[in-house]
């Protein structure tokens, strides 16, 4: 069983049944229930599964998937898409995506000594499955996830890599690569859905069982091509969210300054994130917007992004305000902050929904730090009466600038008002589900993705917008605004 989407009706009318209508109903934890950390449900680990330790991975394509013409569409493709829907999402990357190298076998102890940490694409000839997440070697076994002795296998059928590939196996099978398991093999998937073979102990990071994830294409009806908003949320969890600080474009392009000399131009490289072995640089990719829209690094005030002089955009002492005029606020999974029933109406309460590109969840974004602003035409992000008290909700109505119309910024995005934070009710990614002011959860909390906002849209100065030329270390530029990927981007807030 699937639970319906509730309508506010339904949710208020559960509201007064208690929290446990919601979980007998099989789709939403209650606020304040523990998340779910011990062997009673599957979604991800398991004795065979090893979820990968690092925040990086090596992709190589094996022997003639990694040269031949007739792949070439096929390889930018999946790489296209493990960078938008996988590393976009969390604090993970994926690097190299050239020819393997050569592992050495070692036959006497039957295992490699070489490949750890790499992912190994395999485009097969024949066949009738896929793998993922396989031990790479002479004899594929299936010790899903990462390998502590090796490589990692994905191995692709050409029903998968043929024409272009398919986006769902692609994105499938790397979820394997990275550790997960299916979801349907979880001990909670009751009553069973899907294709249901020995339910496996194991851990399920905070997420409840999920028919839409990505780890159940082939064997559930109707999941999309792309990651559930669940399937994010147990990413994050596994790996982090986006540092603070990260502007995240099409494919995990981050805006970086390659040094902090005045006038350097600004590019846009593979989102360092949390790699240990980059940390100086990865402080570089990290951007505080002040009251006056401007972006600079922590580690100097007085240094920003610059467009002027020339289409190239620089680090220096003159800065530029940069502008998020229609912006979408992003929560828990990546749905959209936008008022009920998309109603652009005084009054009207504010819930999370699944991001449409509708006017209704469209925010110009003004100030920073101390206080920031969500406007749409002369209606504001509003706490209902000015109260503090926990579930207030957030509604639109009239700007007029005053305290309970302006939020601060801590943590990870985290919004708050007066010390209490929004909050999306029952920490769980589903349409409907109203903003209120809660207690505020730490970094640590493995339900606080509720409590988490960030901004995705063009960033414009006049009529022009930063514009991503690739994840390469391209030079950034700005251009005339316009409705392409290359303009969108996703920016996590950096607190003052
Ligand atoms: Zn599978």
């Amino acid at each position: 069983m699937k639970c319906r989407v509730l309508s506010d009706r339904v949710y208020f009318t559960l509201l007064t049944v208690g929290t446990s209508a919601l979980i007998a109903c099989g789709d939403a934890a209650g606020e304040n229930s523990e998340p779910v950390s011990a062997s009673e449900a599957g979604l991800f680990s398991n004795p065979d599964f090893t979820l990968w330790p690092s925040h990086v991975a090596n992709v190589c394509w094996e022997g003639a998937a990694a040269t031949d013409p007739a792949f070439a569409t096929f390889r930018t493709n999946a790489r296209t898409w493990i960078e938008q829907y996988i590393a976009r999402v969390t604090d993970f990357k994926f690097e190299s995506w050239g020819t393997c190298p050569t592992f050495i076998w070692d036959e006497a102890a039957g295992v490699f000594h070489t490949g750890i940490g790499w992912i190994v694409v395999q485009l097969r000839p024949d066949g009738d499955a896929s793998w993922g997440g396989y031990a790479y070697d002479p004899h594929p076994t299936l010790k899903f996830g990462y390998q502590p002795d090796g490589p990692t296998l994905v191995s692709l059928k050409p029903g998968h890599w043929e024409n272009g590939g398919n986006q769902a196996a692609v994105l499938h099978e790397f979820m394997h690569a990275l550790g997960f398991d299916h979801e349907f093999n979880r001990r909670d998937n009751v009553p069973v859905q899907c294709f249901l073979g020995v339910p496996t102990d194991g851990t399920s990071f905070g997420t409840q069982f999920d028919p839409l994830s990505i780890t159940n294409y082939s064997y559930c009806e109707g999941i999309p091509n792309v990651l559930s908003s669940w399937d994010i949320v147990g990413l994050q969890n596994v790996f982090g969210r986006k540092p603070p600080g990260s502007i995240v474009g099409y494919r995990d392009a981050c805006i970086f300054t390659p040094s902090l000399v005045g006038g350097t131009p600004a590019r846009t490289g593979t989102c360092i994130g949390s790699d240990p072995d980059l940390a100086e640089a990865a402080q570089r990719e990290r951007w505080r917007r002040d009251s006056s829209g401007r972006f600079s690094l922590p580690s100097s005030a007085s240094s920003f992004l610059s467009t002027a002089p020339g289409n190239f955009v620089r680090y220096g002492a003159q800065g530029t305000q940069l502008n998020f005029n229609s912006a979408e606020v992003r929560g828990i999974g990546d749905k959209c902050v936008a008022p009920a029933n998309g109603s652009l109406v005084s009054g009207t309460p504010l819930q999370i929904t699944t991001c449409n590109g509708s006017a209704a969840q469209k925010w110009q974004v003004t100030g920073n730090g101390a206080s920031v602003t969500f406007r749409n035409g002369s209606l504001c992000w509003d706490v209902k009466g000015a109260s503090s008290a926990a579930n207030t909700p957030i509604q639109l109505y009239g700007c007029h600038g005053g305290g309970n119309q302006s939020f601060s910024i801590v943590n990870e995005g985290a919004l708050t008002f007066q010390g209490m934070c929004l909050d999306s009710a029952f920490a769980t990614p589903q349409d409907g589900l109203p903003l209120e002011l809660y207690p505020c959860k730490s970094n640590s909390d493995w339900s606080r993705h509720n409590q988490r906002f960030y901004l995705s849209g063009r960033i414009s100065t006049g009529s022009s917008c930063l514009n991503n030329n690739g994840t390469g270390g391209s030079l950034l530029t700005w251009l005339p605004c316009n409705s392409s990927t290359a303009q969108l981007w996703d920016y996590h807030f950096l607190a003052p």
